[in-house]
């Protein structure tokens, strides 16, 4: 996938590698990649109703001292699934 920035007009290929993810909200993880050329942040994907759903079930269960390594788990197969990784 051919990403334009919009900011610079900088051309790059999109490729996994390039994926970076960090909180958004506090509670839901944003996916995004830097555009090489200016170092913009793109944002590839926000939180589908699957992510949301499991993102509020781990900070549920965190509130409650539960384990959440499973949902966790869950939750990184879901976006790798939105992302085609
Ligand atoms: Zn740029």
């Amino acid at each position: 996938m051919k990403i334009v920035c919009s900011e610079c007009g900088h051309e790059f290929e999109s490729s996994n590698d390039m994926l970076m993810e960090r909180p958004y909200k506090a509670q839901f993880i944003e996916v995004y990649y830097s555009c090489p050329g200016c170092g913009n942040d793109f944002r590839v994907c926000l939180p589908n109703a699957e992510t949301k759903r499991l993102q509020k079930q781990i900070s549920i269960s965190e509130k409650a001292g539960n384990d959440t390594k499973k949902l966790k788990e869950k939750l990184k197969k879901e976006l790798d699934r939105i992302n085609g990784r």
